[in-house]
């Protein structure tokens, strides 16, 4: 049996934590936070219950493996959310897509015209074979230069790659409607990045979810870490919290353990679900050109989040988006020379018909996020900034009211998270929810591999390879646990960790 030491509570360290304590580990875990989860977060209040993180869930078929793996299936409830989601665009046209694959391309052609839902049909295609080559091959496998340069060679593989081509390159070619160009362009904010700069390759998402799925956890997407959390118990790891970590400690050549509070936890192993910049800056000895490039990479964007409590329902679609008549502008505003929340942005509502969030059927809740430019005080904006926060909600009101929805004779109250309080919540420097932002042909070589080049280290989580979001954080646990294999394998007990 090898002892393995997790960095961080949040989702990917956890399910790590369960796969490799399922290997036969003995596994401890140690969480900065007062409370497990990361971004996985709760907030309660006045009978309200908001998830303050994912809202979204796709692919729970990779929930299902998890617990699978780690002794059988769960109690965790997961059920369809249909219709999958309720866009609505500056000039007033509401589309809403359904949960069902085979029914999204006569609703673009009710909501956009009969040319649209074809040139829909055609992207999903080309966004299929993106996922057959990219899915299991690259995504659920450790980053590997043979697995990239395979695509390469296949010329028909590497046309469909394309990775010269941006999100908003391949959506201008594929939609002659601006609306369903937006439409598409949202979905490189997923890995919190510009449709200009991202890969085409990562509208593998809309297909994703168009595909599979969208899905909820009633009750809040916060009980698959009181599940996982259970799971982990069960299987004998212990989790520590308060227990901030430090450094990696390492010697002869490999880690022996990481020092939290003066003391040092020895671990043969030790797996960092911590932000990776903050792990090679900081947490341990890395080679410098590692944390140098990781310095250098723009960060993902981050988010600013508004839970509202509300009087009265008014059931609709879960999913919301509310997008503004000019798309680039929040780009350019999040991304650009001189970062600044962004005046006019799209509006993301989730606001689930769930009898366990809410007081009485008389009221509701929303969680509305908007993307923002990450916490940057020196450099960018400082969320911290007095009276910011309060100016920024009370914009956002303004907006949703501006675009159909005014809510403020319904307010009970609203709270607020910044990404300066995310920072502070999760340790994700500036508040960036995805790490590192997905920008250029190369973004996916320059994420951050599971193996690190310090033997016995390994990276989980959204800021290392594969990404971010529910399902990416998954596969990246599931990558680390066959990296390291079961107890007493060569892999898992002798220094063979390259
Ligand atoms: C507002 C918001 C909305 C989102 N919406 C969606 C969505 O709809 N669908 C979706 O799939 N995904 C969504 N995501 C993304 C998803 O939540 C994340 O990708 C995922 O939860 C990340 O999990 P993680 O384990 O990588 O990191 P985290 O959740 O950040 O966990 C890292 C943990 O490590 C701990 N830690 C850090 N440093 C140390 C240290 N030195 N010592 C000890 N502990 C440490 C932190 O306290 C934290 O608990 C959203 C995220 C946010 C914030």
């Amino acid at each position: 049996m090898s002892r393995v030491v997790v960095i961080g509570a949040g989702l990917g360290g956890l399910a790590a934590a369960a796969r490799l304590a399922a290997l036969g580990h003995q596994v401890t875990v140690c969480e900065a936070a007062g409370t497990v989860g990361g971004k996985l977060g709760v907030v309660q209040r006045d009978g309200f219950t908001f998830d303050t993180g994912p809202s979204l869930l796709t692919m729970p078929d990779l929930l299902t493996e998890l617990f699978s793996a780690t002794g059988g299936p769960s109690d965790l409830p997961v059920e369809r959310v249909d219709p999958a989601c309720a866009y609505r665009f500056a000039d007033g046209t509401e589309l809403t897509l359904p949960h069902d694959p085979a029914a999204v391309q006569t609703a673009i052609d009710d909501a956009l015209g009969r040319e649209a839902g074809e040139s829909w049909r055609r992207l999903h295609g080309r966004a299929r074979r993106l996922w057959e080559l990219v899915g299991e091959p690259v995504l659920r496998q450790p980053i590997s230069l043979p697995a990239l340069a395979r695509m390469s060679v296949r010329p028909a593989d590497l046309k469909a790659v394309a990775p010269w081509r941006t999100i908003d390159g391949l959506g201008r070619a594929a939609f002659a409607d601006p609306r369903l160009r937006m439409w598409l362009n949202r979905y490189a904010t997923y890995s919190g990045s510009d449709p200009r700069r991202t890969p085409s390759v990562l509208a593998v998402t809309s297909f994703v979810e168009q595909e599979f799925g969208a899905w909820y956890v009633p009750g809040g997407l916060r009980r698959i870490i009181e599940t996982l959390a259970r799971r982990c118990a069960e299987l004998g790891v212990e989790i520590r919290t308060d227990c901030r970590v430090d450094a990696v400690v390492t010697g002869g050549g490999r880690v022996y353990g990481v020092r939290s509070g003066g003391t040092t936890v020895p671990a043969d192993v030790v797996v960092s679900d911590a932000d990776a910049g903050v792990l090679y800056e900081t947490l341990a000895p890395a080679p410098a050109r590692l944390a140098r490039r990781l310095r250098r990479t723009p960060r993902s964007m981050a988010g600013f989040v508004m839970m509202l409590g509300l009087s009265g329902r008014e059931p609709g679609a879960a999913h919301r988006i509310f997008f503004p008549a000019d798309y680039d502008a929040e780009f350019d505003a999040i991304f650009g020379r001189r970062p600044a929340p962004v005046a006019d942005p799209t509006v993301y509502v989730h606001a689930p018909d769930d009898p366990a969030l809410r007081p009485d059927d008389d009221t509701e809740g929303w969680f509305v996020l908007v993307n923002a430019p990450a916490h940057d005080p020196r450099g960018g904006v400082d969320w911290d900034a007095p009276g910011l926060a309060e100016r920024y909600a009370e914009r956002i009101l303004d907006v949703l009211a501006e675009r159909g929805v005014n809510v403020r004779p319904r307010l009970r109250f609203s709270e607020v998270i910044t990404p300066a309080d995310l920072e502070r919540r999760t340790g994700a420097p500036g508040g960036a929810i995805y790490g590192t932002a997905s920008h250029g042909p190369r973004a996916a070589l320059r994420r951050p591999a599971n193996r690190s080049p310090i033997p016995g280290l390994f990276l989980v989580g959204g800021s290392a390879h594969p990404g971010g979001g529910i399902p990416l954080v998954l596969m990246s646990a599931e990558i680390v646990a066959g990296l390291i294999g079961p107890a007493g394998t060569t892999r898992a007990s002798t220094g063979g960790f390259r």
